[in-house]
């Protein structure tokens, strides 16, 4: 594939957990993008940018070669390639928010769990075998890692290791193979990466350009923007309670004299309770918007 010099090039994964995710937040940064799901590539219609769509796996090794500036990929599977290379060659430039799961170590129910030291002799099935033995490592543990690249929590019925270390969510996948989790190797979710190598001029300038609307849809993901009426005497509570707001914008309220409008943006979510408190507090007349865009 000829690799065109004048536009960003970023690896999303093709099919899997992250993919629906990754292209939502890439449109959500106002990048339109071409062709359908089956494509190894697609351009971006109004920005100098092309996707490439590929196993999650080799993310960290296209965006550290340099053969992508930026890349979607799980903190798991990013910092499994940086504990087994030289020299990592990626930086993390945003923490995503979706694809939040744990690598976690886990026993057969049947078995007896007293610690780390029941895992000292034992043989661990893993696809993450960099982690599990720094996780060793840090304890003074030694045991066996065997590398698998799926069916890991097979492992113990076939008589392949005594324990597995694997992605958990829920838990579900685990419990219906006999297995329970019993130490947490990774808290991971989606991470934004960026290559550590010199891109040049232009390209540095359309990475800082993509960073800043991606930094904008994070920081609008869970904002409102949050308006109310109060009088003066309940200006100082309302703002207290405000979450996560910077000062609020207060103007007087047209032929009410002692009357004001309060506009805030909110960085958290804003539930009931907080509204009903606004409203304990002296607000009235309380709107929460959306907000569609915010650069900061
Ligand atoms: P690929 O074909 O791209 O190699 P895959 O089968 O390795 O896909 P997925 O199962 O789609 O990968 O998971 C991709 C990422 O989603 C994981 O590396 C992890 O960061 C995240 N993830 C979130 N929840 C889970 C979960 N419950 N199990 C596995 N991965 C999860
Ligand atoms: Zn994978």
């Amino acid at each position: 594939m000829l690799v065109d010099e004048s536009r960003l090039h970023i690896a999303i994964q093709k099919s899997g957990r992250l993919s629906d995710y990754s292209r939502g937040l890439l449109k959500d940064a106002g990048l339109r993008i071409q062709n359908g799901k089956n494509d190894l590539t697609a351009r971006v219609e109004n920005f100098p940018a092309d996707l490439m769509f590929v196993r999650d796996d080799d993310i960290p090794t296209f965006v550290s070669d340099g053969v992508c500036e930026f890349g979607v990929v799980g903190e798991n599977v990013l910092q499994e390639f940086a504990l087994g290379a030289a020299e990592a060659g990626i930086e993390i430039v945003a923490r995503l928010g979706f694809g939040r799961c744990s690598l976690r170590i886990a026993a057969p129910e049947t078995a007896e769990y007293r610690g780390p030291e029941t895992l000292r002799g034992s043989r661990i099935a893993t696809s993450y075998p960099c982690l599990v033995r720094r996780f060793l490592d840090e304890r003074g543990i030694e045991a066996d890692v065997v590398k698998m690249n799926g069916a890991v929590e097979l492992a113990p019925r076939l008589g392949i290791a005594g324990f597995v270390c694997d992605l958990v969510s829920t838990g579900a996948t685990l419990e219906a193979n006999g297995l329970r989790a019993v130490e947490t190797v990774l808290d991971s979710e989606a991470v934004l990466v960026r290559t550590a190598r010199d891109v040049g001029d232009r390209k540095a300038e359309l990475g800082s350009r993509l960073l800043s609307r991606i930094d904008g849809v994070l920081a609008t993901r869970d904002s409102k923007y949050i308006m109310m009426n109060a009088g003066e005497e309940s200006l100082e509570r309302i703002s207290a309670i405000l979450p996560g707001a910077e000062a609020p914008t207060i103007v007087p309220l047209h032929g009410r004299p002692g009357h004001f409008a309060v506009h805030a943006v909110c960085q958290e979510s804003v539930f009931w309770e907080t509204l009903q408190k606004l409203k304990d507090a002296g607000a009235s007349a309380i709107l929460v918007v959306p907000i569609e865009k915010m650069m900061l």
